[in-house]
């Protein structure tokens, strides 16, 4: 009964073990029953033994699965409890193999030198086989090799104890460890009290065997729990990766995560598409690089590169060209993932086709550059009669200064010194006239915004040059402002700046044309408002903007002139917040309007 229980534990675990290879403490449990199973069997010949011959016979024979038994647990109890010393491992399984040896050269076997007396006896209503003798002193060793195995479950049982796994350390150290002690009572009062009992080690052996598989059970039953639950956690994730394809595939986005330890890039089919790389799950990083546009592949391996060393945020628009030849602009962001300490860093993010945003706003951005052009083609016809007198006046002085001249030649003796004085006047007078033609030409011009540093002299002298006859012909006094010495230069971009800046004087001095005062001037100021920024302030003395209109004047085709678009200030302040700036509007204490606009400060610009 003994051994067929201990056989089909060990067939049990063997099976466990053949189906996890890792399982190492269940291949030496089968062991430890099949060291039992055979013992058991062994200890049944030993009991039927009908002659002392046979009886010495089956004993020794007994000791060869006593020996599996004694290695194997020690090794059991080693792997099963992760604690132990190495060293006493490795005694018991010499020591024990010594002993085997012994068994085999010494004596009759090793429990006896010699046998004195057999004989049958009736135990539990059947006659067992009983003998006494001289006891072989190798037996000691036998002995003290149990010791070293008791002594090293113990200690293996202390250890697990301390790490808080109490339950295995009293199941298995502890069964073991007072079965071991029993069994060792019993045999040495046969052998040396001459008590009159046969050998039941295998009933131990049993009990000890049912209270560790009792423990390995649970560990299977266990690991099927966690099985379930494995599977359950499984089916949480496919809910929520379907949950999460369904939102990005609702908001039109691909997903993908790079992990550039394999230089494995992972995406849905969605963010494939985008970027013309259809029916692949997997690619590697040089495969999306190489349809990225040439011109941002350099900008978008920046960009990875340095999100993946500084950990910043990954934001980048770039566009790709697809297998037919078309192009489309995405835009995606991520950030790096870290799964876990010393774990491989993963980028992980969304992407986004924005190709028919870019083209809108690449039409918007055409729009607002006619609208600004058309803007400033409507300025120039206001200042038109203005600048007509601006050119007229020089090209009259040029003629008179040609008549006189010519009048100075005719004697015979022209004045030379005269005439060159009168030639350079002539000059002087032509280059006011050009100067004028170009900065008109200049702003007539279709023209991109482009920034640079920009000195405020020079706009304002650009300025003044284009509004002084019109102020002049309304009699109003302009006021450009001497500029602080120290005042920066702006990051701007000069045409664009000069249209603001001409639409608010003009606005002011129609306003002041408007108002009855008898102190009628425009003035503009420049100052530095903080560290990035610069303040230009357009002031008159007009009668002001009513205070629920402050917002309004920015609208398009607001206006309160019988002629008057409504789009100057709305250009305005389009082009001042291109600059990255702001245009408000507000009423001086003392009456009339300010409008003020900041500009960014070219350096404070370039280090941001
Ligand atoms: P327009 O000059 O064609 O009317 P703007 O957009 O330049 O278009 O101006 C819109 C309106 O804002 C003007 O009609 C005027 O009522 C008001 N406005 C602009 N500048 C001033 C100012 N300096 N003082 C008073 N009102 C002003």
């Amino acid at each position: 009964m003994c051994a067929a229980a201990c056989l089909t534990l060990a067939f049990v675990y063997l099976l466990v073990w053949a189906n996890d290879r890792g399982a190492r403490s269940s291949l030496l449990f089968a062991l430890v029953a099949l060291g039992a199973a055979a013992f058991a069997f062994c200890e049944m010949w030993v009991l039927r033994a009908q002659t002392p011959e046979e009886f010495v016979l089956a004993v020794r024979w007994a000791h060869v699965p006593l020996w599996l038994w004694t290695v194997s647990m020690a090794g059991f109890v080693f792997t099963y409890l992760r604690a132990g010393r190495a060293w006493l491992l490795w005694s018991v399984v010499g020591l024990r193999t010594t002993v085997l040896v012994l068994n085999f050269v010494t004596g009759e076997n090793l429990n006896f030198l010699e046998v004195t007396s057999f004989q049958r006896v009736p135990f539990l209503g059947e006659p067992v086989a009983m003998a006494s003798g001289v006891a072989n002193p190798a037996m000691l060793l036998g002995q003290f090799s149990v010791l070293l195995l008791l002594i090293l479950v113990v200690d293996a049982g202390i250890t697990a104890w301390r790490r808080g796994e109490r339950r295995q350390a009293v199941m298995v150290s502890g069964s073991v460890a007072a079965l071991l002690t029993a069994s060792a009572v019993e045999s040495n009062l046969i052998v040396w009290a001459g008590l009159q009992l046969p050998f039941t080690l295998s009933l131990f052996q049993l009990v000890m065997l049912a209270a560790m598989g009792f423990e390995l059970s649970r560990d299977v039953l266990r690991s099927s729990m966690l099985v379930r639950e494995l599977q359950a956690s499984e089916a949480r994730l496919r809910d929520s990766q379907q949950r999460m394809n369904l939102a990005a595939d609702a908001a039109d986005l691909g997903l993908w995560v790079w992990e550039p330890g394999s230089d494995e890039v992972w995406a849905t089919p969605r963010c494939c598409a985008m970027l013309g790389l259809p029916g692949r799950a997997h690619f590697s990083l040089a495969d999306f690089t190489n349809r990225v546009h040439p011109d941002d592949r350099a900008r978008v391996t920046q960009s990875l590169r340095s999100t993946l060393e500084q950990g910043q945020a990954y934001e980048v628009q770039y566009r790709v060209r697809l297998p037919s030849g078309a192009e489309r602009w995405i835009q995606a962001t991520g950030r790096v993932d870290e799964a876990g300490p010393g774990s491989a860093r993963r980028l992980q993010g969304v992407c986004a086709d924005i190709t028919e945003r870019r083209h809108a706003e690449q039409e918007a951005l055409r729009l607002r550059r006619e609208l600004a052009h058309a803007g400033r083609v409507s300025m120039m016809g206001q200042l038109a009669s203005a600048l007509a007198h601006e050119i007229n006046q020089p090209l009259g002085a040029i003629l008179r200064n040609a008549e006189a001249a010519e009048l100075f030649l005719q004697s015979d003796s022209p004045d030379l010194d005269e005439i060159r004085a009168i030639v350079a006047d002539i000059r002087h007078d032509d280059q006011r006239a050009g100067a004028v033609i170009d900065r008109m030409r200049a702003l007539l011009t279709r023209q991109d915004l482009q920034t640079r540093p920009l000195a405020l002299g020079e706009l304002f002298s650009d300025v003044r040059l284009l509004v002084r006859a019109d102020a002049a012909a309304r009699h109003i006094r302009l006021e450009l402002a001497e500029l602080p010495a120290d005042l920066p230069p702006v990051q701007g971009d000069r045409v664009h700046l000069q249209q603001v800046l001409i639409n608010l004087i003009i606005n002011a001095l129609d306003a002041v044309s408007g108002s009855a005062g008898s102190d009628r001037w425009v003035s503009v100021q420049a100052r530095q408002r903080d560290a990035r920024f610069v303040e230009i302030v357009v002031s008159d003395s007009g009668a002001g903007i009513p205070a629920d209109r402050l917002v309004q004047v920015f609208d398009p085709f607001f206006t309160t002139k019988p002629g008057g678009m409504g789009m100057g200030l709305a250009i305005s302040r389009t082009l001042v917040e291109a600059h990255g700036g702001q245009l408000r509007a507000d009423n001086r204490p003392g009456g009339g309007a300010v409008f003020t606009f900041s500009l960014p400060i070219a350096t404070a610009l370039a280090v941001a």
